[in-house]
């Protein structure tokens, strides 16, 4: 028998992520509305697509390797230090870098037990192992988190709102979180969908970066109209930026990736129409299918997550099938241990008043 290259040991443990489906089976595309991956309900910013369009004349120059005019762009726009700023193709990538940084054989990292499902592969590719806090009914809980913290833990992630269960932490929730950690243990808060927050006691994550030396917030422009273009980033102390940049690929960001972000990120009156389209439709499809028999969770993001009945025919699985016939295409929650929810992004009118008149006519008929 030939050897052939063996994977590190715990990397065939791994299991893989599988996104949710992008149509409905036997549907042709334009058939199709796409409700599964939490993109943007408005597209993209033009200026975003202008900028894209003009850089993509010019394609064989490296990028600038550290995205200085994207870094310089969102210091402006959140008046936080461009310095302190590392960009990355997608928060996936900021994540894999924070763990491929902090986390080593033997080490482990705390996550909630609805979080997000990138956090247990980036601790399992780096060698390390994920403990598992439990949650109280769908939120993430303090307490179980700082409960689940050893003298081997490296990082606590948590994404706030969580995706897929769209609840939050409070400011003072975040921070007394913060105060329960030991010093040498990194807070990662992953605040994916903070363009999308309404509740007035949130906290985003940059007071706590500016106060703490163990703390690290991550964003994304995916969830803002360009998850095409791979943009994500983090803001934290200079020693994280430092550490994390020696491991950085020299050109990690595409020059698309960087123009887009640029644009969007100065584009405020977008990102403000985005955020009153999200906040008027998650409301009222939030008001419009939560009943008795079916649950929505109060979410602060661009979806929602409905919990449904076990009763036969009533089911999650059930009611997908109803809305894939009408080519509409949400994520069902098995792959996160929430097989009677099904979790539906924010989109256009039309489309949450197709969904929720599907779900009507479905809940009546059984
Ligand atoms: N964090 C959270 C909480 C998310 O929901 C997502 C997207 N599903 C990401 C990070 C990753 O986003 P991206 O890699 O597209 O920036």
């Amino acid at each position: 028998m030939t050897e052939r290259p063996v994977p590190q040991k715990g990397i065939l443990n791994i299991a893989p992520y599988v996104p949710g489906r992008s149509s409905a089976p036997g549907k042709k595309a334009a058939e199709n509305i796409k409700l599964s991956a939490n993109e943007s309900p408005l597209g993209a910013s033009p200026k975003a697509i202008e900028a894209v369009r003009a850089a993509a004349e010019k394609l064989e120059i490296y990028p600038e390797g550290s995205s200085r005019e994207l870094r310089q762009a969102l210091g402006e726009v959140h008046g936080i230090d461009p310095e302190r700023i590392v960009v990355g193709a997608g928060s996936d990538e900021v994540l894999h870098l924070l763990a491929q940084t902090y986390i080593g054989d033997g080490d482990e990292a705390v996550m909630s037990q609805y979080g997000f499902m990138v956090y247990p592969i980036v601790t399992q590719a780096a060698g390390g192992t994920p403990v598992i806090a439990p949650e109280t009914d769908y939120r993430a809980d303090v307490d179980a988190l700082l409960a689940a913290v050893t003298e081997k833990t490296r990082i606590v992630f948590l994404a706030n709102p969580n995706n897929p269960t769209g609840t939050y932490l409070s400011a003072d929730e975040l921070d007394r979180l913060h105060a329960g950690l030991p010093s040498n243990v990194l807070l990662v808060i992953d605040s994916a969908y903070a363009e999308y927050v309404t509740a007035a006691d949130y906290g985003v994550g940059i007071s706590l970066v500016e106060r703490a030396d163990n703390v690290v917030m991550v964003r994304t422009f995916s969830k803002m109209g360009l998850a095409a273009a791979r943009v994500g980033w983090l803001y934290g102390p200079e020693h994280l930026v430092d550490a994390v940049n020696r491991i950085r690929g020299p050109f990690n960001v595409s020059v698309l990736g960087q123009v887009a972000a640029t644009a969007a990120v100065r584009d405020l009156a977008f990102t403000k129409a985005l955020r009153a389209h999200n906040g008027q439709w998650r409301d009222w499809l939030t008001a419009k299918i939560a009943s008795n028999r079916l649950r929505v969770l109060p979410s602060q993001g661009n979806f929602i997550l409905v919990l449904f009945p076990e009763t036969p025919g009533q089911t999650a699985s059930d009611a997908n099938a109803a809305l894939l016939e009408r080519g509409l295409v949400v994520r069902e929650m098995g792959g996160y241990g929430i097989s009677n929810g099904l979790r539906i992004s924010i989109g256009s009118e039309d489309a949450m008043r197709a969904v929720a008149d599907c779900l009507q006519t479905f809940m009546d008929e059984q």
